[in-house]
C-alpha cells in the first residue's frame, strides 16, 4: 500500500527523507554495530547525536545563549505542572485561557496556587483570540501563560499578548518551527515533538536562565525541576533517546530546506489554499473568526455531524487519512504541518470541490 496524505494532528506526518534515512541507519548506526534505539546514552556516539540536535536548534531559531534547550519527557501535560510547580513563586500566574489547551494548564495550574484567568474565548466556543494588548494583569503574577496555537479548536494569536514586563510562558506545541519564532520575547517555550518536529516522547523545553531556580514548588520531585535537567544538559536520567535522534534529523531537513523562513512561506502558502476553498465553498465552512485562524490546524465541518462522517470516510478511502475532528468538539480537521507538502493540500482541496460537487 502506498503512503497517505496525513492530516493526523498528532502524531502527525513527519518528512520522508527523515524516514528513510532512520529506515538505512536502523541496524548499524555508523559503524557503531547497533541501532540508536540500543546504544547507551552515555555513550559518545549518543552523546554527539544530542548535542548535534541541540545544536541545530539553537540554529534554526537563533536561541541566544542565555536560553537553555532542554529535551524531557512526559509531552505538553506534564508541562502544565512543571511550569507552575517550577516558576508559580508567588502562587499566582495570568493565564490566557483560548482553547482545550490553554483550559487544561489553567486547571493543572490550581494544584500549585491561585492562578487567574485573564482573558478567555470560552464564551464563543473558543472560536477566536481575545484582544491581549491591555490585560489587566496580577500584580505579583509571575508569569502570563498562554497557548500560542490551539491545535484542537484550530486558532493561533498572530499577535504576542502584551505581557507587560512579566515573563511570557508558551505551550508552542503545534505551531513550533512552523516559523521564526523570537525566543527572546518569552521566559519558556515549551513543545510536545509529535506535532510538528518529531515522534511522540519528547518534549523540547526553551528556558531562559535566570527562570532556573531552586526555589520550586515544595515537594516537587527532582525529575521535575529544570535545574536538575539543566545541570545534566538533559541526561539526569535515561532521555527519549531514539525521539531525540528523530528530532534532529528532522531540524537538519529544516536547515537543509532554507530554515524556518522557507516553511513559513510554504505553510502560508499551504493555508490560504485551504482556508480559500472554505471561503468559497458553499458546502464547507471554516469554524475560527478569520483573523485568529491557525496555520497549523484548520478546523472546519461540511455543514452538519452526517455530511462531515460521510467526507471522513471518503476522504479516508481516497487517501487522505485522519480528517476527522478532535472527538471533544466534532467537525473536521486538517493538520497541515511543515512536513505536508503543498501538494497534499493542493490535492485535498481537489477532493473536496469534487466532494462538494457531489453532496450540495
Ligand atoms: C498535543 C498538545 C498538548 C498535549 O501533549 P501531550 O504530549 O499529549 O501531553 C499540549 N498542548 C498543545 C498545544 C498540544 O497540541
Amino acid at each position: 500500500m502506498k503512503r497517505v496524505y496525513n492530516f493526523s494532528a498528532g502524531p502527525a506526518v513527519l518528512p520522508e527523507p527523515v524516514l528513510l534515512e532512520a529506515q538505512q541507519e536502523m541496524l548499524n548506526y555508523h559503524d557503531s554495530g547497533m541501532s540508536v534505539m540500543e546504544m547507551s546514552h552515555r555513550s559518545k556516539t549518543y552523546e554527539a547525536i544530542i548535542k548535534e540536535a541541540e545544536m541545530d536548534l539553537r540554529t534554526l531559531l537563533h536561541i541566544p545563549d542565555n536560553y537553555k534547550v532542554l529535551f524531557l519527557q512526559g509531552g505538553g501535560t506534564q508541562q502544565f505542572a512543571m511550569v507552575p510547580m517550577n516558576l508559580m513563586k508567588s502562587k499566582t500566574a495570568d493565564y490566557i485561557i483560548t482553547g482545550t489547551w490553554s483550559k487544561k494548564a489553567y486547571s493543572e495550574a490550581k494544584m500549585y496556587g491561585t492562578p487567574v484567568s485573564v482573558a478567555s474565548s470560552a464564551d464563543k466556543n473558543f472560536a477566536y483570540v481575545p484582544d491581549c494588548s491591555q490585560l489587566k494583569l496580577s500584580e505579583n503574577a509571575d508569569y502570563l501563560y498562554m497557548c500560542e496555537n490551539e491545535t484542537i479548536n484550530g486558532t493561533f494569536m498572530h499577535k504576542l499578548p502584551n505581557a507587560q514586563g512579566k515573563v511570557l510562558v508558551s505551550d508552542s506545541s503545534s505551531c513550533f518551527l512552523s516559523y521564526p519564532m523570537d525566543v527572546t520575547k518569552f521566559g519558556l517555550i515549551f513543545a510536545g515533538a509529535q506535532k510538528n518536529v518529531g515522534p511522540a516522547g519528547v518534549t523540547i523545553v526553551i528556558i531562559r536562565e535566570d527562570l532556573i531556580t531552586d526555589d520550586v514548588f515544595p515537594g516537587t520531585p527532582t525529575i521535575l525541576r529544570y535545574k536538575i535537567h539543566s545541570e545534566n544538559d538533559s541526561m539526569y536520567n535515561t532521555p527519549p533517546c531514539y525521539g531525540i535522534y528523530i528530532c534532529g534529523k528532522v531540524f537538519k531537513w529544516l536547515l537543509k530546506n532554507g530554515g524556518l523562513e522557507a516553511m513559513k512561506k510554504v505553510n502560508d502558502q499551504k493555508a490560504e489554499l485551504l482556508y480559500g476553498m472554505l471561503d468559497n465553498s458553499k458546502l464547507f465552512h471554516g469554524i475560527v473568526a478569520k483573523a485568529d485562524r491557525s496555520i497549523m490546524n484548520v478546523t472546519f465541518t461540511a455543514g452538519s455531524e452526517e455530511m462531515d462522517a460521510k467526507f471522513v470516510s471518503e476522504a479516508k478511502a481516497a487517501g487522505y487519512d485522519n480528517l476527522k475532528g478532535h472527538r471533544s468538539v466534532g467537525g473536521l480537521r486538517a493538520s497541515i504541518y511543515n512536513a505536508m507538502p503543498y501538494e497534499g493540500v493542493r490535492s485535498l482541496v481537489e477532493f473536496m470541490k469534487e466532494f462538494e460537487t457531489k453532496n450540495r
